[in-house]
């Protein structure tokens, strides 16, 4: 699929400044991305580079069916070139390959960009190699770094660069984002999508990883709820030691609190953890709704406990008690 500039959410500021460049025909050499993880950056990048490309470009940017725009899309266009970490780190042997890549005559008559992503993570020596190229890039040759913290870069390469800020999204457009892909759609609750939307710091690239981690949540607490397992109950006492750091992480549990209330009191309707309500029922059904209703009430106060707290013992304390006799 061709990226067009439509295609990118709440980063008109961004994308009015690329406009710009390309409609006065003024692509500096050097451009650099930067803002969160996960907002769109690299996808902005992919969809300024087809604009940049195409042969037929009109007002919305790129045409997507001109024979640039068709190879671009298909990630196999040679005058895009991509420098990503090996491993951790861009080292300095790839930046070395890069220049040597760009010494060589381009492949066909469009302009040649490259694409570092995420820039933040070459090492000095790379970063340093990469001066020159920023300096006195090859005529019709641009460089479009990525990077998530512009802290992390040398300010000799911020200095050559124009910027190019991206801000975080609003949890409703991140919520919608989400909704919208339809493998998330399939295997998570709307009540998970909005909890890992809110608890995202505006960037769905974390909200999706948070969507994974909550299933694992899920399956936890359903257990811990179902019966005493002590180890497991020490287990969850210990992770609650570090709470507030992950921001999700009382909504599953009190999520599940509340929904075992609801079905130990007859109700069909409301439930938020519904796509896994079977299993839920047969954990209702082991004590009354006065003694579901508690332990919300119950797990409320542990969360309300001062960030001093011992909140460890206090959910160690508070799942003992939910499984004591009588
Ligand atoms: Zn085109």
């Amino acid at each position: 699929m061709v990226e067009a500039f439509s295609s990118i959410r709440c980063q008109n500021r961004a994308i009015s400044l690329l406009r710009r460049y390309l409609e006065a025909n003024g692509v500096p050499p050097g451009l650099l991305f930067f803002g969160e993880e996960g907002i769109g950056k690299e996808k902005t990048a992919l969809a300024f580079i087809t604009a940049l490309f195409c042969r037929k470009r009109g007002g919305e940017g790129a045409c997507g069916s001109c024979a640039d725009c068709r190879l671009l899309s298909s990630g196999a266009h040679p005058n895009l070139l991509r420098v990503s970490p090996e491993n951790q780190f861009i080292q300095i042997a790839e930046i070395r390959g890069l220049k040597e890549e760009l010494s060589l005559k381009a492949f066909s008559d469009r302009p040649r960009a490259v694409i570092i992503c995420p820039a933040d993570r070459m090492t000095p020596q790379a970063a340093n190699a990469l001066l020159k190229t920023l300096e006195e890039p090859p005529p019709d040759t641009h460089l479009v770094l990525v990077a998530h913290r512009l802290s992390r870069l040398p300010p000799t390469i911020v200095s050559r660069c124009q910027k190019i800020p991206f801000t975080t999204l609003p949890a409703e457009d991140v919520e919608e984002i989400l909704g919208g892909i339809p493998s998330i759609r399939k295997r998570h609750s709307p009540a998970e999508i909005r909890v890992a939307s809110a608890c995202a710091g505006g960037s769905p690239g974390r909200a999706i990883p948070l969507l994974a981690e909550m299933e694992g949540d899920r399956k936890t607490w359903t257990a811990l709820f179902s019966g005493l397992d002590p180890a497991a109950a020490v287990a969850a006492g210990e992770g609650w030691k570090k709470a507030g750091e992950r921001k999700g992480q009382i909504a599953v549990p009190l999520s599940l609190a509340r929904d075992l209330a609801l079905l130990s009191s007859g109700a069909e309707t409301g439930i938020i953890n519904e796509d896994i309500r079977e299993s839920l029922d047969a954990v209702a059904g082991r004590k009354n709704r006065g003694r579901w209703t508690r332990a919300f009430h119950g797990l409320l106060s542990v969360v309300r406990l001062p960030p001093q707290a011992q909140k460890r013992l206090a959910m160690e304390a508070f799942l003992f008690d939910l499984h004591r006799k009588g």
